[in-house]
């Protein structure tokens, strides 16, 4: 196939298709596990103009390995980016991402709304190296117009945000950042490619921990940096080389059966957290609940032109707070009680008495995790039987 040729396919063939063709060897028609650390040079000439990087090809794993290669391309393919780079989890995907936009004393304008880890990442490790970062209410479009300083070279955001599903209008923060030179890094991991793709929206750089939708079954660690080709290279060649964070082959392979069946998944999981969350939304133990799909959420208009359908990610708070919290996540039979979303099965958390224990109550207000917040990653089972878990969950509370 062509690169035009490819162009022209459904997300669905490109999930199938994009990056592999059976090699000529076996004619293995699944992507093969290409478990080795290194690769025979054709002589000492070949291996020279590898190593300068004159000519393409396999050096050793930590750099590149043709199973990540498959995995790179179809992502690349899926997302409408030009390249990609797999790394061992998440937090490296970023971490690499921001090392190779920054240097000491440059900044960073950050959305407040992003995962737990990234924001420490920004606010406790990186200013150790130099950088700062700025955080924002990202649903208020004149904070990030009046955080950006000479200094700032990345405008950082997560949509569906975290922990309360606030939708980010993208278009818009691209639109600030491109008219001062800025590059944009979009986190979407909740989202995956199928229900955005933020590349074509203005973002500049996609991240994800391929750890939660991508590998789709809770079973692997990993992430993925997706963008232009100059920048994957530079990624590739300094910050990844340099420090190490190469996934296993294995993970990669992992990760490439997860996308095979990505759209199927995204639909069934926003099926089934719509269900869930209409349930929840006429239930009388609910103070309130958010759900991008539900027309009580303030954005959802905005959700629907900028997304396929509206994801697994379903947060509610429940009536009676950190008590009951605790009472209705200690009685859930089928619902996984633990730290992690986007796996087949049903996840819940009580991120007050869990996550975000250790933040002291004005921090945790500051975060927006309230006494009874309730997150829940809606799994592919049937339907009724995640109510019926909730049902008998909420039935133990006085
Ligand atoms: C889990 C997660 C990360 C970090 O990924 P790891 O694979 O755990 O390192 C980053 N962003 C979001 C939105 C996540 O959910």
């Amino acid at each position: 196939m062509t690169k035009e040729e490819k162009r022209n396919l459904g997300f669905d063939t490109l999930s199938l298709h994009a990056g592999y063709e059976p090699e000529e060897t076996t004619g293995s028609r699944a992507v093969p596990i290409y478990q080795t650390t290194s690769y025979v040079f054709n002589d000492a000439d070949h291996a020279a103009r590898l190593f300068a990087l004159e000519e393409e090809g396999n050096i050793y794993t930590r750099i590149g390995n043709p199973t990540h290669s498959a995995f790179e391309k179809r992502i690349a393919a899926l997302e409408g980016g030009e390249a990609a780079l797999a790394t061992s989890s998440g937090m490296a995907a970023i971490n690499l991402t921001i090392l190779g936009l920054l240097e000491a004393g440059d900044e960073i304008v950050s959305s407040r709304c992003i995962y737990g880890g990234t924001y420490n990442l920004f606010s406790v490790t990186l200013p150790k190296y130099g950088i700062e970062t700025t955080f924002v209410d990202p649903d208020d479009l004149d904070a990030w117009e009046e955080a950006i300083t000479e200094n700032t070279k990345v405008l950082y955001l997560e949509s569906p945000g975290n922990p309360l599903l606030n939708i980010v209008d993208i278009k818009k923060v691209a639109e600030i950042a491109h008219e001062n030179d800025i590059t944009v890094v979009f986190d979407n991991t909740f989202n995956t490619p199928y229900l955005c793709q933020p590349l074509s929206l203005g973002a500049d750089i996609v991240v994800h921990s391929a750890t939660k939708y991508i590998g789709g079954h809770g079973s692997s660690i990993g992430g993925v940096i997706v963008g232009s080709e100059d920048f994957i290279f530079k990624v590739r060649t300094e910050g990844y080389r340099d420090t190490g964070p190469a996934l296993s082959p294995m993970n990669s392979w992992l990760f490439i059966q997860g996308l095979e069946t990505l759209s199927l998944r995204m639909e069934r999981h926003s099926e089934n957290a719509q269900q869930v969350a209409e349930w929840l939304e006429e239930h009388d133990q609910v103070e309130w609940i958010k759900y991008p799909g539900l027309e009580s959420h303030p954005q959802h208009e905005l959700a629907k032109k900028q997304q396929e359908n509206f994801g697994g990610m379903v947060c509610f708070e429940i009536k009676g707070g950190f008590e009951a919290g605790k009472k209705l996540i200690n009685s859930v039979e089928l619902c996984s009680l633990l730290a992690n979303v986007g796996d087949t099965r049903t996840l819940i958390i009580h991120p007050a008495s869990t996550t975000h224990e250790q933040l002291g109550k004005e921090e945790q207000e500051e975060a927006g995790i309230t006494e009874g917040l309730i997150r829940l990653s809606v799994g592919i089972e049937n339907v009724e039987d995640i109510i019926a878990d909730l049902k008998q969950a909420f039935a133990t509370i006085d």
